[in-house]
């Protein structure tokens, strides 16, 4: 049936109808005081939404546009940085690093598993000539559903002194606790089709003033993510170049829908749709990829033993019109994943692990029935 199609991937993600309608308006002008005060409204608001007095900058870019300005605006060639990897989105900050000559050391942890602090803790204590000049990692590793501990990562950061802390926040703002201020986090990384519910196309950096000391002396080569055009532009309410005015529409919308539901509601209601899923998802018999107390709140990770996971997507998707994502790289056929994140609600969940269910028994999987609608409904029941 024609758009029906319900998107459970972690990106893009649903858009609600308020942002829509706003996307088939009529661009207006971006150098006009009307998109000065559309761009005023959604600086303060993102600053809402980041937590922070930082500077939170807008680019036209996806996410990675984000992740290499992040990189190429307070870094210098040869500069030694420490790199967690422990799925693509990971792999990817040690792309970007190397490709800008700098000296990377990564720090590794199985895909699925999260990325051990302590191994942040010796090689920063160990580094008593303070030649480490950023620690870059990923909170939400959107590849494999894991959530490293930033939070504890941060502090080992702290405690070195020198370095800053460069974070790929793409799937845990707006899902989860990123405390920019509290926490000191440096520079933070996201982009628009994630938890913003808007389509692709824009990508946010918040940058702390320890980062714009670090800006003064980078020497890194840069030009369309040069942040000092955007943060100077911002100042006065326009952007550097043409932005793409309509996506600025939309996330007027919905970052006045976010601060309406509250922040403190909005990481309780993903943790719920986060504990929903992963309950039914047990209760169905299919193990899980990663462990419950390392769960990402926005996409959730499912390893099939019985049905081949390739097999469940393409099911859900020709029968149900609900998109699943697949897994990555070496997990490509291996895991499916169930993304809840953005403009997604409980009824999302229980339709999805319904059309789950009867995808399962089609394939002839062992399932008791209603197991999984049940075992979800306790968790949304209880709140
Ligand atoms: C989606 C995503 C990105 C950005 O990817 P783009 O395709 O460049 O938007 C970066 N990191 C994580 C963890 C993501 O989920």
């Amino acid at each position: 049936m024609d758009d029906k199609l319900m998107l459970m991937i972690p990106g893009p993600t649903p858009v609600p109808e308020k942002a829509l309608l706003r996307l088939g308006r009529h661009p207006i002008g971006h150098r006009s005081g009307d998109f000065s005060k559309v761009m005023a409204e959604v600086t303060e608001n993102l600053k809402w939404l980041h937590q922070t007095q930082n500077d939170v900058l807008v680019l036209a870019a996806s996410g990675t546009g984000a992740m290499e300005a992040g990189i190429i605006n307070f870094l210098s060639a040869g500069d030694r940085v420490l790199v967690g990897c422990n799925g693509k989105f990971g792999d990817r900050w040690a792309d970007v690093a190397k490709a800008y000559n700098l000296n990377v050391t990564t720090i590794e942890a199985e895909w699925g598993k999260p990325l051990d602090p302590e191994q942040f803790r010796q090689a920063l204590e160990a580094d008593a000539n303070k030649e480490i000049k950023a620690v870059i990692l990923t909170h939400s590793e959107t590849s494999t559903g894991v959530l490293n501990d930033l939070e504890t990562i941060n502090r080992h950061v702290k405690a070195h002194g020198e370095a800053l802390i460069i974070v790929d926040a793409v799937t845990s703002l707006g899902a989860c606790n990123v405390p920019i201020d509290e926490w000191g986090l440096d520079v933070v990384a996201s982009g628009s089709q994630k938890g913003y519910m808007i389509p692709p196309g824009l990508a946010f950096v918040s940058v702390s003033e320890k980062a714009w000391n670090a800006y003064k002396t980078s020497n890194l080569p840069r030009y369309y993510l040069d942040l000092g055009f955007y943060r100077k532009s911002a100042a006065k309410d326009t952007t550097p170049f043409t932005p793409p005015v309509n996506l600025f529409f939309a996330l007027q919308a919905t970052l006045q829908m976010m601060k309406a539901e509250g922040l403190d509601n909005i990481f309780a209601r993903h943790d719920r749709l986060k504990r929903a899923t992963r309950e039914a998802v047990k209760a169905l018999g299919l193990p899980l990829f990663g462990s419950d107390n390392c769960a990402s709140s926005a996409v959730t990770a499912v390893a099939p033993v019985s049905v081949e996971a390739e097999k469940v997507r393409s099911m859900m998707k020709s029968k149900f019109d609900i998109a699943l994502a697949g897994g990555q790289d070496h997990l490509k056929g291996k895991i499916f994943r169930i993304g809840h994140l953005g403009f997604v609600s409980d009824r999302d969940v229980v339709c999805a692990i319904g059309a789950l269910e009867a995808t399962l028994q089609a394939l002839n999987a062992d399932v008791t029935p209603g197991a999984g609608v049940t075992a979800a409904g306790r968790v949304l029941n209880a709140g």
